[in-house]
């Protein structure tokens, strides 16, 4: 069979194994060659499906993202017991950790570092702690939280200078920051990939982010007794389990992986407008929570705005991280294989011709078990396999 959008010959199937493209006739909206209905990565969603395990987690297959989806859920509910028993301690120290620690058994899972485990977790998780450590208390240095200005109109009444420092300043400085520990990943050419890239960056914004919430906490830990009247910790620690480690996961991830862009020689308006969008995702999503909280607003609208600010960040991540495996799709030699994501035996290059999943976001398992194929790659019936139930 021979593409008809890049000329080359490739195996039967609804998409081309070379360059990613839908081949169907079938009347499936959107341009055949973007496929933008088709994430590469998880081509049962479309690309603006603001889904965080599918996006954040990119190498896990359907049956993986469940269990993960479920832990996290699990993790939410033992949050909103230990808030319920009044111990809102503990509550904190599991939100601050929940998503970082699931981030660690999906790196251990999908393998992500291949034969390097020490130095990829210390460069990425572990040096996004130490930037989160140096920069947190540089922040105290510079503003102490504590000390509020009266204010005509009540509220906490914070001031001018305190909105435009912890609003703009804190999350230039915090996403200018966080991506070192990944830049200077010492055997970064084995990891060539935007989606390594993207995986590294979200590992340290993690590492930053557990730093960042055990130190701005230290007090309260500290002082709080063991045991409280729940009161309105319920906002708080929904902020802090899931919506502060996501934004700034999500937005070094995006920072990470347009370095990784560059890296490769490509630095389009797409890469220029992720940094963008990182930065100004976090602007947003910090002065909005200073102003809102000031103002004395329902702490429901706060955690609205939150949800809407990640979720349009993980959408850009989502477009950026298409784009860059539709493109970066090498000729890896045409193997056999089983497809993580439909898992039908396939004989495949860059993406499975049956779902159209970008082989090089699978994990590094499928990767190793690829073997090379030797027939002419014409003929290549794709055989369903059993299903692990
Ligand atoms: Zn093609
Ligand atoms: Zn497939």
């Amino acid at each position: 069979m021979r593409c008809d959008h890049c000329a080359q010959d490739s195996p039967d199937g609804v998409f081309c194994t070379r360059c990613g493209a839908h081949q169907g006739t079938t009347l499936e909206s959107g341009s055949a060659k973007t496929r933008e209905h088709r994430y590469a990565a998880h081509p049962a969603e479309h690309v603006a499906q603001p889904s965080v395990f599918t996006t954040l987690f990119p190498h896990l297959g359907h049956n993986k993202i469940h269990e993960f989806r479920w832990a996290f859920i699990a993790g939410l509910a033992g949050v909103l017991l230990l808030y319920v028993a009044g111990l809102i301690t503990a509550a904190i120290l599991v939100s601050a950790l929940l998503v970082p620690v699931l981030y660690l058994i999906y790196l251990y899972e999908a393998q992500v570092y291949r034969d390097e485990p020490a130095i990829v977790l210390g460069f990425t998780i572990g040096g996004g702690v130490v930037v989160g450590i140096v920069v947190t208390l540089f922040e105290r240095v510079i503003y102490n939280p504590f000390q509020y200005f009266p204010s005509p109109f009540g509220g906490a009444g914070i001031s001018v200078g305190g909105v435009l420092i912890l609003g703009l300043l804190i999350p230039v400085i915090q996403e200018a920051l966080k991506p070192i520990p990944a830049f200077f990943l010492p055997n970064r050419a084995d990891f060539p990939e935007t989606v390594d890239g993207l995986v590294f960056g979200v590992a340290a914004g993690l590492g930053f982010s557990v730093a960042e919430t055990l130190i701005g906490f230290s007090n309260t830990l500290a002082n709080l007794p063991p045991h409280v009247a729940p009161g309105n910790w319920i906002y708080d620690l929904a902020t802090l389990a899931i919506f502060q480690p996501l934004l700034q996961g999500s937005a070094t991830g995006m920072i990470v992986a347009t370095i990784w862009r560059f890296r490769r020689g490509r630095l389009g308006g797409r890469e220029i407008g992720g940094i963008a969008m990182a930065v100004i995702a976090h602007v947003a999503f910090s002065t909005g929570t200073v102003l809102m909280k000031d103002a004395g607003i329902n702490p429901l609208f706060i955690l609205v705005w939150q949800a809407v600010v990640v979720g349009a960040l993980l959408i850009y991540i989502r477009y950026l991280l298409h784009f860059s495996l539709l493109e970066e799709a090498a000729h890896m030699g045409f193997a056999e294989t089983i497809c993580p994501n439909c898992h039908m035996h396939i004989v495949a290059s860059g993406f499975c011709p049956n779902c159209g999943m970008a082989l090089s976001a699978a994990p590094t398992s499928v990767r190793r078990g690829r073997r090379p194929h030797t027939e002419p790659a014409a003929k290549a019936p794709a055989k369903p396999v059993a299903k692990k139930a």
